[in-house]
């Protein structure tokens, strides 16, 4: 890819937007249904389910971190917050769906004890094998005997905050890292054959540099990951007075795309290519000839190979969503665990939303045309989509896999 071009088109579309993994955004949603009316959609189309636990609990705070965690719980709090969970999820009565896939998010997901997660599969009624289970896990505490068991029941996906390989850059974030641990702990990962292996990576830290850039070189040579997500770091302006390092030792713009610009660079030597916004997949992996084929999905969790019409999010802040709704829990802990029902906002989407919706994640997962509509002049003119010989359709460009998140934000306003 022409650096000077990204950058000019860097600058010309920068500006905040949203991920667009659901729509419309929290911010827009206008709390107009009851709660009997979203267990009647969640009713609607039961056929199949996915489910996503939210694991609040993290060992210690990253200092960047703007989730909503808490820190080192007793594992008696964490057992209450799993029962809190099931019961939330017996209070759906869908015991007789199909359950898909299984996200675990978080916090940190692996904080959870091999105990606790056999539990919960018994609890929900979940078989060995039945379904795809994805995790988000901190690589720094891996316990293979829970990587085990996450297999047998069906662990086809595992995604790592990994952020950057300095070790300065991690200590002045918050997220000291033992490096060679982290990288045995990928090579020891590889024996379970987990098909779809992700790191989380920042840019735009303080202090971040390219020579750091060495270390991911070597895992990719390695072939210990096959996948990689990348997000910008914001500096929000609360920060400041906590962490004076993080200003004096801001990167500009430049170097923050420019850190970006050699990551993309290093993962495509390595056949590791652009998906979405943000998200690369290795060009021979499931993920990335779904995509090719214009079969992929994504949901609130990210890109899934399958997907059912409902997403039942349970645990504190989960979101869940159905073909025309969405509803988040409670955002505090407390209010969680003591609430009858965690029902705190919802949304039911207009039927230009529910378009909106499905070509944003048509955008964000297909390789194919698409149709759109609307007066797309300015984004074929910078390269970032072709228009199709049939009117009203889109392709986006390969430089265009980079701006999906702006081009959405440019459909949102012409459409
Ligand atoms: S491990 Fe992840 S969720 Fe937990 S504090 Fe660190 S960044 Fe936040």
């Amino acid at each position: 890819m022409n650096k000077e071009k990204f950058f000019q088109l860097v600058e010309k579309y920068h500006a905040p937007a949203g991920r667009y993994n659901y729509y419309p955004r929290i911010s827009q949603w206008e709390d107009n249904l009851t709660y009997e009316q979203w267990y009647a959609q969640v009713h609607e189309d039961e056929d199949s389910l996915d489910l996503y636990f939210h694991i609040p609990f993290c060992d210690k705070f990253c200092h960047f971190c703007g989730c909503n965690i808490k820190v080192n719980q007793p594992e008696q709090i964490k057992q209450k917050y799993l029962e809190k969970m099931v019961k939330e999820w017996k209070s759906y009565d869908l015991s007789a769906s199909k359950i898909k896939n299984i996200f675990f998010g978080g916090g940190t997901p692996n904080s959870l004890s091999l105990e606790h997660y056999k539990w919960l599969f018994e609890e929900i009624g979940i078989d060995k094998d039945q379904c795809d289970i994805s995790i988000e896990a901190d690589p720094r505490k891996l316990d293979f005997k829970l990587i085990q068991l996450l297999r047998d029941y069906g662990l086809s996906s595992i995604s790592f905050g990994v952020q950057d390989f300095d070790q300065d850059v991690l200590d002045i974030i918050g997220r000291p890292t033992d490096l060679d641990k982290l990288r045995s702990n990928l090579i020891q990962l590889k024996e379970y054959k987990i098909e779809h292996t992700s790191i989380d990576l920042l840019y735009g830290l303080p202090l971040q540099n390219k020579e750091s850039l060495s270390f991911l070189r070597e895992i990719l040579k390695e072939k210990l990951i096959n996948s990689a997500s990348l997000y910008p770091f914001a500096n929000v302006p609360w920060f400041q007075d906590f962490y004076p390092l993080w200003t004096e030792h801001k990167p500009d713009f430049k170097e923050k795309y420019g850190h970006y610009f050699e990551i993309i660079t290093l993962l495509e030597e390595f056949d590791i290519l652009p998906i979405s916004f943000g998200h690369f997949a290795h060009k021979s992996s499931r993920h990335y000839r779904s995509f090719l084929a214009g079969s992929l999905r994504r949901n609130i969790m990210g890109h899934t190979l399958e997907k059912s019409p409902i997403l039942v999010g349970l645990g504190v802040s989960a979101i869940s969503s159905t073909a025309k709704a969405l509803k988040q829990n409670s955002k505090i802990f407390e209010n969680y665990m003591f609430q009858d029902i965690s029902f705190d906002r919802s949304h039911l989407r207009s039927s230009r939303e529910s378009k909106m919706e499905k070509i944003f994640e048509e955008l964000s997962t297909r390789n194919t045309t698409i149709k759109t509509g609307g007066d797309l002049e300015e984004l074929i003119h910078d390269g970032l989509i072709c228009s199709d010989a049939q009117k009203g359709h889109i392709q986006i460009t390969p430089l265009g896999r980079h701006f999906v998140q702006h081009i959405a934000r440019f459909l949102e306003k012409s459409l």
